[in-house]
């Protein structure tokens, strides 16, 4: 998606080795003009496929989540809320997850009463590293016997093992923008 990657190199900031900061447009402070771009490019890389549901996990990626909605029929978005699930609770799927940002584990929580077994759900998240947020959407999905249609990225370090592993679990994964590497504190775009 050219404007999406227009903007990584205008305003990215690569910060540590491996992160990308994209604060001034995604993730803190919030272009609208992209976001709906954003959200008709998931709408078309999906657009043979019927979801009715989005999932995604707070915070970052509820306000894409949204935007794509509005492109799905206004397909209900639910957010996995991070925080410490009671094991003994009946009420809520939960996954545990590893944060690539924190470096800590936290327990992805959705409550039973939004997924339904009949839903076809498109997954979608800001970014894309090692996976271990959107495979713990995966596993709350299977928990709940529903389908997945697929998972949307709006950035992919495609020098991480994300993609690998979604895809070794047979699902489909559209990025719209792949960061092949970072170099010299600059970003390198396929
Ligand atoms: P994963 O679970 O795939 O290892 O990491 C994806 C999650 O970590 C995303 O939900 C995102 O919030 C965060 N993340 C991973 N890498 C980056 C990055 O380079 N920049 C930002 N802003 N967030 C990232």
């Amino acid at each position: 998606m050219e404007l999406l990657k227009e903007r990584i190199l205008k305003d990215g900031i690569v910060i540590m080795p491996d992160i990308l900061k994209v604060d001034s447009f995604l993730n803190h402070q919030i272009d609208p003009t992209l976001y709906r771009q954003i959200a008709q490019e998931f709408k078309t890389r999906f657009k043979d496929t019927k979801i009715t549901k989005i999932l995604t996990i707070e915070a970052s990626g509820i306000g894409i989540a949204l935007a794509t909605a509005f492109e799905f029929d206004d397909a209900p978005v639910v957010f996995a809320k991070k925080g410490t699930a009671k094991t003994t609770s009946t009420h809520y799927y939960s996954s545990k997850v590893h944060s690539f940002t924190k470096g800590i584990d936290y327990d992805a929580i959705v409550s039973k009463k939004y997924l339904d077994k009949d839903d076809n759900i498109l997954i979608i998240d800001d970014f894309l590293a090692n996976g271990q947020a959107v495979l713990g959407l995966v596993d709350i999905v299977k928990q709940a016997g529903a389908n997945i249609a697929g998972v949307g990225i709006v950035v992919e370090k495609g020098f991480q093992t994300g993609r690998q592993l979604i895809e070794e679990k047979g699902y489909r994964v559209e990025s719209l923008a792949v960061v092949e590497a970072f170099r010299d504190g600059a970003v390198i775009l396929k």
